[in-house]
């Protein structure tokens, strides 16, 4: 069931980041009705349905009968994926019982559905910015600059309202209230609910910077300044130390396709191939299984 319900979310999100990225490339408003890019037309609701509209329409436009490019099907079909992936990974051990009116206004259950909600938001910039990567080796500060303000404006707010909470918590406690200022428990359990946020602006300057450096070094050759900030939008929504692995991992899995590409053929060393699509590689394996991949690797070292 949770499956289904992350299917049809991550499809209606990827037709949204189909739409972003598009209309960010072609330099077009993000608000305003969609058209067919050749006969104009504007689109209905009926035609906006992710997957159903272009399947029932065989892949063409309603109107002028032209070819609908198969990417909108791939983007939508993709993210329908990777929500519905993520929402059995998150619902797995998931208790019903959280759905009475008492516990929706409870304060866990506000954290889990906030976090969920930033993991989804994460995943549909990184939908976005591959598909501009790919098509133009571009990524626009129209999606990246706003993404990064979201995302750190939503951990500032995740992170207040759960040391609010404890502070409710406690001076609404008979003991808990010696533990308030002057005391210094409140202050130092302040700064360990802090951490995911302060870990991601180190981690997000740090990729940042060392992008920066690699520009540098190389006088700009295969690394751009969207680079940069792709590098700080993943390090400020991953944290440390999954942002750093992300990294790793976007190192390694271009390294290993650029090895093929130019094995089959297709390219020859030296050519440039955009780095912004392993960033999200990268980024999405840390996500998943960033946990289970440090775990395992700090296993391997003892
Ligand atoms: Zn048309």
């Amino acid at each position: 069931m949770w499956e289904s319900a992350g299917f049809i979310t991550g499809i209606i999100l990827g037709s949204f980041a189909k739409a972003l990225a598009d209309r960010s490339l072609g330099k077009n408003s993000f608000w305003g009705r969609s058209y067919c890019p050749s006969c104009k037309a504007g689109l209905r609701w009926y035609d906006l349905f992710p997957v159903f509209s272009y399947l029932l329409l065989k892949g063409r436009c309603r109107y002028c009968h032209r070819k609908i490019g198969i990417e909108y099907l791939v983007v939508e079909v993709v993210m329908g994926v990777l929500i519905a992936f993520l929402f059995t990974q998150t619902f797995v051990n998931f208790k019903f019982e959280i759905f009475n009116f008492y516990s929706i206004l409870n304060f866990k259950f506000l954290i889990f559905i906030f976090e969920l909600i930033l993991k989804i938001f994460f995943i549909t910039v990184l939908t976005a910015l591959f598909i501009t990567d790919i098509k133009k080796m571009l990524i626009p500060d129209r999606i990246v600059i706003p993404a990064i303000w979201i995302g750190l404006t939503s951990l500032f707010a995740l992170t207040a309202y759960k040391i609010g909470y404890l502070y409710y918590y406690l001076s609404s406690n008979l003991l808990g209230r010696y533990l308030l200022p002057p005391n210094e428990y409140f202050g130092r359990h302040a700064l360990i609910i802090s951490q995911p946020l302060l870990y991601g602006i180190g981690t997000g300057f740090g990729i940042a910077a060392f992008f920066y450096i690699i520009i540098l070094l190389t006088r700009g050759k295969g690394m751009g300044g969207g680079d940069v900030k792709l590098g700080a939008f993943m390090g400020l929504m991953l944290g440390f130390p999954n942002g750093i692995l992300a990294l790793i991992l976007s190192f390694l899995t271009g390294a290993v396709f650029s090895v093929m590409l130019i094995i089959a053929g297709k390219k020859h060393f030296g050519q440039v191939i955009p780095f912004g699509p392993f960033l999200v590689a990268g980024s999405l394996i840390a996500l998943f299984w960033g946990n289970r991949i440090i775990d395992w690797y700090l296993q391997i070292g003892r």
